[in-house]
C-alpha cells in the first residue's frame, strides 16, 4: 500500500539553495562541504537518503558523500559503467522516479551502503553541457512515487552541484583528480581535419558557460524582470528578420516561421520562468533548460529532432546574448585566441575579429559545414569532430590545434607546445619563401605557362587575393553567400557581393559558379524534403532547373554587378547535357531582359560546365560545342565514380585521386578538350596539392583553381618540373594494375629533381 506522499518541507528549491551557498562559503575541508550540502538536501525534500555519484575517469561511478547510507561506503562503492540504477540514469542522461528500487531490472544490490530499507528511489542526472557527470539521488523508506515538482526541483540543485563540482567549489583540485569534468590534466584528442594549419593559444568558449557564481539569483524578482526583458527583445529580434524577408523564396520564411513558434512556444517559455522563480538567474535558466534538451533531444537519431534541437541551441544562445545585453556584438578576444565550439551556426565566426582569431576547435560539424568552410578561407586551422570537446575545456586553458594531424592538444606539457612552436615557425618560414614566388610566373622547366587561380566564395577571400600571385579566381562558390547568411540574401545583397568580386578582382577575372545547394550544401533557413541520398539527390544544377526563380535571380544578380564587363559563369554538376543546354538558355534569357531594359549586357560572356557526373565524361563530344569552358570538379567526381561519399570520414579517403582509373579518366577529359579546342581547368583540393598538381600537370592540364595556401607550394613544384620527362613518366603508370600510384608518381617526382 502507498504511503501518503510527503511534499517538500519548502516548496521549490529556491531556500535550499540559498543554504547550499551558505554551506558552500563556509570555511572546513570539501569532503565536509560535501556531507553539508548532501545533509540540507535530504533535510529539505524529506527523505531519508541523499547521495552524490560522481564519474571517475575509468567510467566508473563512486559514491563521493552520502546522508542516510552507511558513511563508511564513502569513496568505497563504485559501480561500473552502466551498472545499477545509477548507471542506467547517466545512460539515459534522464531521472529516474521508482515505487521500489529494487524491483527495477537495473537494481545492483550492494551491501556495504546499507540501502535495503529504503524503497522509494529518485535519481536525477548531474549535467554539464547535455552531459551528466554524475547522480544525484534521494531514497525513502516507503514506497512512493516523488511529484513531479520534486522531481523539477531535484535537477535545478542536480544543476547547481554539477556546475559547483566543475568549478573546484566542492572538491578539491586532487580530488577532482581522475574525475572527468575536472579538465586539467593534457588530452590529446583526435577529430577530422576541417582546415589545414598550426596554431597555439588559449581556449575562447563560442558558448561561454554562465560561471558557477553566476547560478544563484540574489533578487528573484529582478532575474524574472531580466528574463522577460530578454525574451521579448528575442522576439522582436526574430519578428523583424521574418518582416524583413517577406516577399522571399518560401521556405526560408518558413523556416523563420518555426523559430518565430519556438520563441513564443509556452512550455519552453514556461521552462524558464520556472526555473528562475526557483531561484536561479536568467542565464542559469537557460542553460538549465538547455541542458534537458539536449540531454532528451541529442541522443535522438531521427534527424527532424536533431534539426529542432540545432533550432533550440540557437534560440538559447541569441537569448543568452540578449541577456548578456550585447545582442549582436562581437566578442572580445585574446591576441591568440582558439575558439571552441560545440558547432557553429551560420556567420558566427565571421564576428569574430580576424586579427585575433588563431584557430577553431569543433565538437561536431563536418568539413563542409559553414564554420569548416568559412575557417579555410579565412586561413585559420580547424579540427572538427572532437568527442566531448566542450567538456574537457575550460575558458583561458591553453590548447593548440594541430589541422596538419587532425588533433586537439589541451593543456599541452611544455614539450608538446616547444615541438609545435617549431613547427609553426617552419611553416612560417615556408610561407615567407612562397610569398617571394608570388609575383613569378609559373613556369615548367621546359617551358610550359601554367594558371594559377584561386578558389573564393566569400568577400574576405578578396583581401589574400593580392597577397596568393593568383591569375584570378578560377572558382567562386556562391553558394557560400547563402550559407553564412541568416536568412536568404536579396538580389541586392547577391549583386553587392558579386560587384565587390569583380571590381576586387578587377582584371584577374572571376569564374562565378551558380548555386550549387543540396547534397552536403544545406541552407539553415530552407526546409528541403529529406532524402535518402543527398548527394545523388535534387541538389546543384538539377535545383536550379526545377525552380527556376532562384537560379534566375542569380543570374540576374550577376549580369547587374558586371555592368558591361566580362562575366563568367559556370553550371555545378552537369549530368546531361540538356541540362546544359537548358541552363545556358537561362543566362541568355536574363541578358535579354537586361537589355530590354536598357540596362548594358557583359562585355564578353562566357558560361562553361563543370565536369563532376562521370556520365558526362562520355559526352564530351556533345557536351563542348555547347560550352564555352569546361572547369573539373575533382571532389566530387571522385565521390561519383568510386561511389564514396566525400563527407562520410568512412569512406572519404579511401580511394586516391593518384589512381589509374581516376588518372586515366582525367586524361580523357584533357585530351577530349585539346581536340575540341576547349579551355578546361581542375578546381577540386587536389589542384592545390603539389604531388597532384603534378600528375595534373603531366597529364596536359595548364589551368588549376585551388585553395589559396596551394598557390605557393604548387608554384614551386611547376618551377622545378619538366613537364615532358613528368608526362613520359606518368604514362606508364597509368596502365599499372594498382589501385593507387601514389607512390610511384611520388618516386618519378623525386627522380626528376622536382621539389615537392
Ligand atoms: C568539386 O566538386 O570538385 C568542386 C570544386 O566543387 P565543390 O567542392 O564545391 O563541390
Ligand atoms: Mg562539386
Amino acid at each position: 500500500m502507498l504511503t501518503p506522499q510527503p511534499t517538500l518541507a519548502i516548496r521549490g528549491p529556491r531556500t535550499l539553495l540559498r543554504q547550499i551557498r551558505e554551506s558552500m562559503g563556509a570555511a572546513g575541508p570539501t569532503q565536509a562541504k560535501l556531507g553539508a550540502v548532501v545533509r540540507i538536501i535530504a533535510a529539505s525534500m524529506v527523505a531519508e537518503v541523499c547521495s552524490i555519484y560522481l564519474r571517475r575517469a575509468s567510467g566508473e561511478m563512486e559514491l563521493f558523500a552520502t546522508e542516510g547510507l552507511d558513511p563508511e561506503a564513502v569513496h568505497v562503492t563504485q559501480l561500473k559503467p552502466g551498472e545499477g540504477l545509477v548507471g542506467e540514469i547517466m545512460r539515459i542522461g534522464r531521472p529516474l522516479n521508482l515505487l521500489d528500487a529494487a524491483s527495477h531490472p537495473a537494481f545492483s544490490y550492494r551491501p556495504e551502503t546499507g540501502e535495503d530499507p529504503f524503497h522509494a528511489f529518485l535519481g536525477v542526472p548531474l549535467l554539464r553541457g547535455g552531459r551528466a557527470i554524475g547522480v544525484l539521488v534521494v531514497q525513502n523508506r516507503a514506497s512512493r512515487i516523488y511529484a513531479e515538482d520534486d522531481v523539477e526541483d531535484l535537477q535545478i540543485i542536480a544543476m547547481v552541484l554539477a556546475e559547483m563540482v566543475a568549478a573546484g567549489d566542492l572538491l578539491s583540485r586532487d580530488e577532482l583528480k581522475d574525475i572527468e569534468i575536472a579538465p586539467h590534466r593534457s588530452e590529446r584528442l583526435k577529430g577530422a581535419k576541417f582546415a589545414d594549419g598550426l596554431a597555439f593559444g588559449v581556449a575562447v568558449l563560442h558558448e561561454a558557460p554562465v560561471a558557477a557564481g553566476r547560478l544563484l539569483a540574489d533578487d528573484v524578482n529582478a532575474e524574472e524582470t531580466r528574463l522577460t526583458e530578454a525574451v521579448d527583445s528575442l522576439r522582436a529580434q526574430i519578428d523583424g528578420m521574418i518582416e524583413g524577408h517577406e516577399g522571399l523564396v518560401g521556405p526560408s520564411y518558413d523556416v523563420l516561421e518555426a523559430y518565430r513558434m519556438l520563441a513564443h512556444s509556452r512550455t519552453w517559455n514556461r521552462s524558464l520562468q520556472d526555473a528562475v522563480h526557483s531561484g536561479l538567474t536568467a542565464e542559469a535558466a537557460v542553460e538549465r533548460v538547455r541542458s534537458e534538451h539536449r540531454a532528451g533531444i541529442g541522443k535522438a537519431r531521427d534527424p527532424y529532432l536533431r534539426e529542432r534541437l540545432h533550432d533550440l541551441e540557437d534560440l538559447n544562445d541569441r537569448l543568452l546574448r540578449h541577456l548578456s545585453g550585447d545582442g549582436a556584438k562581437a566578442r572580445r578576444l585574446p591576441d591568440n585566441a582558439i575558439l571552441v565550439a560545440r558547432n557553429l551556426g551560420p556567420a558566427d565566426l565571421l564576428e569574430y575579429d580576424r586579427a585575433k582569431l588563431k584557430g577553431l576547435l569543433l565538437e561536431e560539424g563536418s568539413p563542409a559545414s559553414h564554420a569548416a568552410i568559412v575557417a579555410r578561407a579565412m586561413d585559420i586551422p580547424c579540427v572538427g569532430r572532437l568527442e566531448g570537446l566542450r567538456d574537457r575545456v575550460s575558458e583561458g586553458d591553453p590548447v593548440i590545434v594541430d589541422g596538419e594531424s587532425a588533433e586537439a592538444y589541451l593543456r599541452p606539457r611544455p614539450d608538446v607546445v616547444r615541438s609545435i612552436n617549431a613547427r609553426i615557425e617552419v611553416r612560417a618560414q615556408r610561407r615567407a619563401v612562397f610569398a617571394k614566388l608570388r609575383d613569378v610566373p609559373a613556369i615548367t622547366r621546359d617551358g610550359a605557362n601554367i594558371s594559377l587561380l584561386m578558389n573564393a566564395g566569400l568577400a574576405v577571400d578578396l583581401d589574400i587575393l593580392p597577397e596568393t600571385g593568383a591569375q584570378g579566381i578560377g572558382l567562386f562558390r556562391t553558394e557560400f553567400q547563402f550559407m553564412v547568411s541568416d536568412a536568404l540574401p536579396k538580389f541586392s545583397a547577391q549583386r553587392d557581393l558579386y560587384d565587390h568580386v569583380l571590381s576586387g578582382a578587377g582584371p584577374l577575372g572571376v569564374t562565378f559558379r551558380t548555386l550549387d545547394l543540396g547534397g552536403d550544401k544545406v541552407l539553415p533557413y530552407t526546409q528541403t524534403e529529406r532524402e535518402e541520398n543527398p548527394a545523388l539527390g535534387w541538389r546543384a544544377v538539377r535545383m536550379g532547373l526545377d525552380r527556376p526563380a532562384l537560379l534566375r535571380l542569380q543570374l540576374r544578380a550577376l549580369i547587374a554587378a558586371a555592368r558591361g564587363r566580362p562575366l563568367r559563369i559556370m553550371f555545378p554538376l552537369v549530368a546531361a547535357v540538356d541540362e546544359f543546354r537548358a541552363a545556358r538558355a537561362l543566362v541568355d534569357r536574363e541578358v535579354a531582359w537586361a537589355v530590354r531594359r536598357g540596362r548594358p549586357p557583359p562585355a564578353r560572356l562566357e558560361v562553361g560546365a563543370m565536369i563532376e557526373a562521370p556520365a558526362l565524361v562520355w559526352h564530351l563530344d556533345a557536351l563542348l560545342p555547347l560550352t564555352d569552358f569546361v572547369s573539373v570538379g575533382t571532389n566530387d567526381l571522385l565521390q561519383y565514380l568510386f561511389a564514396a561519399d566525400r563527407g562520410n570520414p568512412r569512406v572519404a579517403d579511401r580511394y586516391d585521386t593518384l589512381s589509374p582509373p581516376f588518372l586515366r579518366v582525367l586524361r580523357e577529359i584533357r585530351d577530349a578538350c585539346a581536340a575540341g579546342g576547349t579551355s578546361v581547368s581542375v578546381c577540386g583540393e587536389m589542384a592545390g596539392r603539389p604531388l597532384e598538381a603534378f600528375a595534373l600537370i603531366a597529364l596536359g592540364y595548364d589551368r588549376l583553381s585551388m585553395p589559396p595556401t596551394g598557390i605557393g607550394p604548387v608554384k614551386q613544384m611547376i618551377l622545378s618540373t619538366d613537364r615532358e620527362a613528368a608526362r613520359r613518366g606518368l604514362t606508364g603508370l597509368l596502365a599499372s594494375g594498382s589501385s593507387t600510384v601514389r607512390g610511384e608518381i611520388e618516386a618519378l617526382a623525386r627522380k626528376i629533381a622536382v621539389d615537392l
